[in-house]
C-alpha cells in the first residue's frame, strides 16, 4: 500500500502497530522524500535519485529498531502493498532482492535485519 496518497511511508497495516508506531520519524516528511517527484513534477536525476534515497535510509536509521524491524517485516510480507520507495531501510530494488530470494520474512535474514 505504499502509494503516493500515503501521508507518509507505511504502511498497510496488516501487522498490529507496535507501541510508539505514532513516533515513527517518517510520519510527517511527505511522500516525495521516499517516492521521488510526485505526477506532473520534473523527473529526478540519477544523482538526485541517489542522494534522495540515502536520505530517506538515514532518516530510517534514525528510526527506533523495533518499528524500522516492523516496517521491513510488512514490505516483506506483503510485497504487493510495498512495492515502491524506501521502507525499513531498504529501498525497493533492494526489497525485491529478498523477496526474490524467497525471503519473507526478518526472521529469516537473521538478527541484523533492519540493525
Ligand atoms: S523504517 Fe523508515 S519508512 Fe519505516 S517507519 Fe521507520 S522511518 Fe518510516
Amino acid at each position: 500500500m505504499r502509494t503516493r496518497t500515503s501521508a507518509a511511508p507505511a504502511h498497510s497495516g496488516h501487522l498490529p502497530e507496535p507501541i510508539g508506531w505514532e513516533q515513527r520519524p517518517c510520519i510527517d516528511t511527505g511522500d516525495e522524500l521516499w517516492f521521488g517527484p510526485g505526477d506532473g513534477a520534473d523527473r529526478e536525476s540519477l544523482k538526485e535519485s541517489r542522494r534522495r534515497v540515502e536520505l530517506a535510509k538515514r532518516t530510517c536509521a534514525e528510526c527506533p529498531l523495533a518499528l524500522r524491524r516492523y516496517c521491513l517485516e510488512q514490505a516483506l510480507q506483503f510485497p504487493a502493498d510495498e512495492q515502491y520507495g524506501v521502507c525499513g531501510g531498504l529501498d525497493s530494488h533492494e526489497r525485491r532482492a529478498l523477496i526474490n530470494a524467497g525471503v519473507r520474512s526478518i526472521s529469516e535474514i537473521g538478527p541484523a535485519a533492519a540493525a
